[in-house]
């Protein structure tokens, strides 16, 4: 089978610019806030930049203003974006943002889609995704989802606490995952809700201070207090929510994968010009054997990085599950990206630790993408398990 790696004029097109648009316009505006955008200020220039260069949305159709790029084509763009930290904003490609629209493109009624990605579209609100609980609620085991929904007249009444819970802050709106039916620890029985940020049962109780601070509106805890919504704010069917949380999150954690690979390839390229020019014992940093070692492992992890992403979105826009491959590719790229840019703070020596640059900021920023999206452990246990199975399966025959 012949296997073709290129992209179409219009995505390679797409591609070049972007990069341009991220080279010129967006790594300046990023040095000059330390890469955190803090204001609406920031994230509305960003975007408005953003249309006038004619790469915002790459991600959504063209009925809601976007590229309507697929998953191969989405790697090759949001990993320009991502070059730097201000780039997924910039674009409106950002966590959880991207994923949501992702999601509500594929399941939300037509009236849904005018009401909450129409406006998540075109950068006009912020949304979030409430999944996550305190001990012993939902984590890396979505099944112990301890948030529930009870029938409320024409409506649904939800109760439980959430946290981590990127983009509260400001968010229009909430994807809410509680339960409709069964109990903690089994798999199906949960419900997507979309829930307004002014009703009066969702409260943001607290931002919780973490490692990381690029992505905007923080993370917050937020408490679900006998929060009144009508029936038309189930997304999808009733009882189906563990299903989609799937379509959302195998690309949800490609797309996070590209972003990061080009947060680890801006870490290359700032270790590289640093090993040019600075001597020590005589020589040039990249003329020694052991710097020369460090940039060409981090070659290597971006390359297979790419390669591995590739390969998940391949699968993933001919409408496969790619669980898998989605899984190894997350895995890897989460450690990948890290070892990339620990490398290069490495290379700098007491540059990198510093705020002169922007390689500390990379750090602490690419530290919690081992942890979301699937803990390694937990994509690991379920790697194995598949391939046991498989093998399993085979012996048997
Ligand atoms: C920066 C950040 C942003 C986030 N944003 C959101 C958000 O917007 N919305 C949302 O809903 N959630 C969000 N999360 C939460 C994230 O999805 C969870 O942290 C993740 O699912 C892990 O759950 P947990 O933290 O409860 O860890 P736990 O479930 O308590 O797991 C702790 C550790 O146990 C180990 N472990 C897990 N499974 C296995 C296994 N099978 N075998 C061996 N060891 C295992 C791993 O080392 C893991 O790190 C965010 C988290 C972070 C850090």
């Amino acid at each position: 089978m012949a296997v073709d790696l290129s992209h179409s004029p219009d995505v390679a097109e797409l591609v070049d610019r972007t990069r341009a648009f991220v080279r010129d316009v967006v790594v300046p505006l990023e040095e000059q806030h330390g890469g955190v955008a803090r204001t609406e200020e920031v994230r509305t220039e960003l975007q408005r930049a953003a249309k006038d260069a004619g790469v915002f949305a790459p991600h959504v159709s063209p009925e809601y203003g976007g590229h309507g790029l697929d998953m191969c084509g989405r790697a090759a763009v949001f990993e320009e974006a991502g070059y730097s930290l201000f780039g997924p904003l910039a674009l409106n490609i950002a966590a959880p943002d991207e994923g949501n629209m992702h999601m509500l493109e594929a399941i939300a009624t037509e009236e849904q889609k005018q009401r909450y990605l129409r406006p998540l579209a075109n950068g006009q609100v912020r949304s979030c995704f409430a999944m996550t609980e305190p001990a012993p609620g939902a984590g890396s085991d979505p099944a112990a989802l301890t948030t529930h929904a009870v029938r409320d007249g024409d409506g649904w009444r939800i109760n439980g606490r959430k946290w981590f819970i990127t983009g509260a802050d400001g968010a229009a709106f909430a994807i809410c995952m509680a339960r409709t039916s069964g109990s903690a620890g089994r798999t199906e029985g949960a419900t997507m809700f979309l829930v307004d940020a002014d009703n009066p049962g969702m409260r943001l109780v607290r931002h919780i201070d973490t490692l990381d601070e690029s992505l905007y509106g923080g993370h917050m805890e937020v408490v679900f207090e006998d929060c009144l919504v009508p029936d038309e704010a189930v997304l999808g069917e009733v009882d189906e929510g563990f299903r989609y949380a799937q379509v959302r999150l195998g690309p949800a954690r490609m797309t996070h994968c590209m972003r990061w690979l080009g947060i680890a390839r801006r870490a290359q390229d700032i270790a590289v010009a640093r090993a040019s020019e600075r001597e020590v014992f005589g020589s040039r940093l990249g003329e020694l054997g052991m710097v020369q070692q460090m940039i060409a492992d981090n070659e290597i992890d971006i390359a297979a990085s790419r390669g591995l992403i590739t390969q998940a979105c391949w699968e993933l826009d001919r409408g496969r599950s790619a669980a898998q491959s989605t899984s190894v590719a997350k895995t890897f790229c989460a450690e990948a990206v890290w070892r990339c840019v620990d490398r290069a703070l490495q290379i700098c020596g007491s540059l990198g630790v510093s705020g002169d640059i922007l390689l500390s900021r990379f750090l602490r920023e690419v530290r919690p993408f081992r942890i979301y999206d699937g803990p390694s452990e937990t994509h690991r246990w379920s790697i194995a398990r598949r391939v046991l199975r498989r093998h399993d399966k085979e012996s048997t025959r």
